[in-house]
């Protein structure tokens, strides 16, 4: 970790710091901002975790999920608390822009920054970094980071258990994104005592009726398969927003869903916001998404799974996307699968 004793002597004392993650948060930006946030507590700071955007409703079982200030809902007291903080941890993003309205906040202060995360090319907005594209979610590297730190006997339930969640959302299950050194980290969560099961009920079976019947509409009415190109694509329009009331979040997952055909190695989701059209994008095997989210769509993420935004309008969007697709992926798209065990 770069610039880590500089850190470490830092934390040696009480500070005041904040912990960011990425707006419309997910599991690891949540699991991670909570696991750091119990671990630097006990360690007697004083921790405030601000999110740019609300947070995920079906983790609002987590230990201390009401203590996560919303920056878009408390911008007075949460623009104090920032300008006051002497350290700044921005976990689970690479680019200051993934704080959307807090980027300039944050990217002005004055306070020491340390950014842990797993996503490709980070930038270059912190004094201390932990970037590990290996990792399978920044949730185990604020495990690690942890160990670094020599404070593995400082570890408790309630640390593991919001590690525990971002692992298991960013790996799928333990589907993908996987290694022998996250497995061993896995192995010591559960001597811990950590319930897997538990866990993974509370964290895959996590749909409300409404979101189920969205998932439901998205396959039946809104996919398309593109069969030559073995890429399937999902489009939610304005309309489908207001017939469901769609908020942040409901839409969460339905991208995957895609990948479960077999022969589908790329799967988007392009949802039409209000002012923006917001692409979702993931694949299989050596095919990567990332090269495209970030060549047209300003966007990026990891090989297997990118997003991106474009300021245009919905149809063109999708047409953009069919024509990169079809132009210049088809080959990579179509050719043979070598299935090797
Ligand atoms: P999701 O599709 O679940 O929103 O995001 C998948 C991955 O792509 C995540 O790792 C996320 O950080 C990254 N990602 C999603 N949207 C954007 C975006 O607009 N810009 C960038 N740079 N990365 C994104
Ligand atoms: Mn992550």
């Amino acid at each position: 970790m770069q610039n880590f004793d500089q850190l470490k002597d830092l934390l040696a004392s009480p500070k005041r710091i904040v912990i960011t993650s990425h707006a419309n948060p997910d599991g690891d930006a949540l699991g991670s901002s909570l696991g750091m946030y119990h671990y630097l507590k006990k360690q007697g700071h004083r921790i405030t975790v601000i999110m740019p955007t609300e947070m995920p409703d079906f983790l609002c079982w987590m230990k201390d999920f009401d203590q996560v200030l919303v920056y878009e809902n408390t911008r007075t007291f949460s623009t104090k608390i920032v300008k006051e903080a002497e350290i700044i941890f921005a976990l689970d993003y690479n680019s200051i822009s993934r704080i959307e309205n807090m980027s300039s906040l944050v990217a002005n202060s004055t306070a020491y920054k340390v950014m842990i995360d797993h996503h490709m090319y980070p930038e270059d907005f912190c004094q201390s970094v932990l970037s590990d594209t290996s990792a399978s979610s920044t949730c185990q590297l604020v495990y690690e980071f942890i160990e670094l730190m020599g404070d593995v006997n400082e570890l408790n339930v309630d640390i593991l258990n919001a590690l525990y969640v971002g692992i298991l959302t960013d790996t799928g299950g333990f589907r993908y994104a996987t290694s022998a050194r996250l497995f061993r980290i896995v192995a010591s969560m559960l001597e811990f005592g950590i319930d897997n099961n538990k866990l993974s009920d509370l964290v895959f079976n996590s749909y409300t009726v409404k979101s189920f019947n969205l998932l439901a509409h998205c396959i039946s009415d809104c996919l398309e398969i593109i069969e030559d190109c073995n890429t399937g694509i999902v489009a939610v329009s304005q309309a489908d927003h207001k017939r469901f009331n769609i908020q942040r979040g409901d839409l969460e997952g339905v991208v995957n869903f895609i990948l479960k055909i077999q022969k589908i190695r790329c799967a988007v989701l392009i949802t039409e916001r209000r002012e923006i059209v917001k692409l979702s994008m993931r694949s299989k095997g050596d095919f990567s998404v990332q090269k495209i989210c970030s060549t047209y769509f300003n966007g990026g993420g990891h090989k297997n799974a990118s997003g991106g935004a474009i300021k245009k309008p919905f149809k063109e969007v999708i047409k953009i996307f069919k024509d990169v697709i079809n132009n210049e992926y088809k080959d990579e798209l179509t050719k043979k699968l070598m299935v090797e065990l």
